[in-house]
């Protein structure tokens, strides 16, 4: 058997968040049964096309994946189990709103081999939450918590926002502090990216809102180190948070380029590959209308990645988690020494403070970690 990553992307939600340029979308529910038939159908294709694949994690992301219908929830779980061969030790995550959790929700899903949940909850403030036109309060975060706790989940994760036009530095604390009094194993804490196209970004090219000051959320993400280090829980990567045990295996996965299918709307597959190319990178269509037309096997966009660029990728991900990338490992994966790719690039970036050497590993100092972008294109081969 060959380990994979499921993720299976859900591209429904209540409203539309005013940051938010994921595939998802509103008011489309009537088009909810039509779309787990696609995603099974899918599926069943993946699954006979990797017939030794062991899925290791599985992620139910979106969208809203807590906004399908138990029944759907239930129908999309059982058979995505029938057609695939799971780990026993697999985890198996699902995203979830505040305000559209219920118990017979979360029911439906540790029925369905669910042990971990991932909630947004962005930040405690009303003003805030408004701003980034989040649609549920602080006090739906907690309830979500203990309907979670109540159906036997232990490994509760929450998604948090930083640097948000109107959010002060005390905001953030005191937002940081909301989360870490739940019963939560895992954080992660993200800036905001104005993306274009979006209302917010609108918004602020039409200097309706400013964003807080460069020092200011450079102050936010510091402040975050602390509350999350104070709480008892690690940094493990930029953004991501753990209580020992508990990082998040298939975003891990993901970083130390794990093969994967992804399934529905947007999702990404990527594939192990012969010859001359390292693996294939394949995009299924974005909206839920082209999804829905697209036949099981394809086509889709597909990227071939080179040797060179698998290595690249190495890099960019590997270097994104506080253990950094591991000699050993690239030799494994690549055939070919870190040395021989990176040394001399690494050494002049260790010679700037950016990056450091140890047992076997290399990875970002703090400093390198807030210019991340140019470590990574001084490591770019020729
Ligand atoms: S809930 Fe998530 S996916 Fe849905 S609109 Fe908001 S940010 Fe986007």
């Amino acid at each position: 058997m060959s380990t994979f990553e499921l993720y299976v992307h859900i591209p429904f939600c209540r409203s539309k968040c005013r940051y938010c340029d994921f595939a998802s979308w509103a008011g489309r529910e009537g088009d909810m049964d039509a779309y787990a038939d696609a995603v099974l159908r899918e599926a069943a294709a993946r699954a006979k096309a990797f017939p030794d694949a062991e899925i290791g994690t599985f992620f139910l992301g979106g969208g809203t994946p807590s906004a399908l219908p138990p029944a759907l929830l239930e129908r999309l779980l059982g058979g995505l189990r029938r057609l695939f061969c799971f780990s026993p030790a697999a985890e198996c995550t699902t995203e979830a709103n505040p305000g559209s959790l219920t118990a017979a929700w979360l029911d439906t899903a540790v029925r369905g081999g669910v042990n971990r949940l991932s909630l947004g909850m962005q930040a405690l403030q009303p003003h805030v939450l408004r701003t980034l036109g989040r649609t549920h309060s602080f006090a739906q975060v907690e309830e979500a918590v203990s309907l979670a706790v109540r159906a036997g989940l232990d490994n509760l994760s929450l998604d948090l926002m930083f640097g948000i036009p109107g959010q002060s530095l005390r905001d953030w604390g005191d937002s940081l502090d909301a989360a870490l009094s739940l019963p939560v194993t895992h954080l992660s804490c993200y800036g905001l990216i104005p993306e274009d196209g979006t209302p917010l970004k609108a918004l602020l090219d039409a200097g309706e809102m400013a964003l807080p000051e460069e020092d200011e959320e450079r102050a936010m993400y510091e402040l975050a180190l602390r509350r999350t280090r104070e709480a008892g829980m690690a940094q493990y990567e930029v953004s991501n948070f753990a209580r020992p045990g508990r990082r998040c295996r298939h975003n891990i996965g993901y970083w130390r380029q794990v093969p994967y299918i992804g399934l529905g709307a947007s999702a990404a597959s990527m594939l192990p590959a012969g010859g001359e190319i390292a693996y294939t990178r394949e995009t299924n269509p974005r909206t839920i209308d082209a999804y829905l037309r697209m036949q099981p096997e394809g086509p889709r966009e597909t990227e071939r990645i080179s040797p060179a660029e698998a290595r690249f990728e190495t890099m960019m991900l590997g270097l994104r988690m506080t253990e950094g990338v591991s000699e050993e490992a690239f030799l494994r994966m690549h055939g070919v020494p870190l040395e021989q790719c990176y040394g001399g690039r690494l050494r002049a970036q260790a010679a700037l403070g950016l990056v450091e050497h140890a047992d076997g590993c290399w990875r970002l100092t703090r400093r390198g970690m807030d210019v991340q972008n140019s470590v990574l294109v001084a490591l770019m081969e020729d």
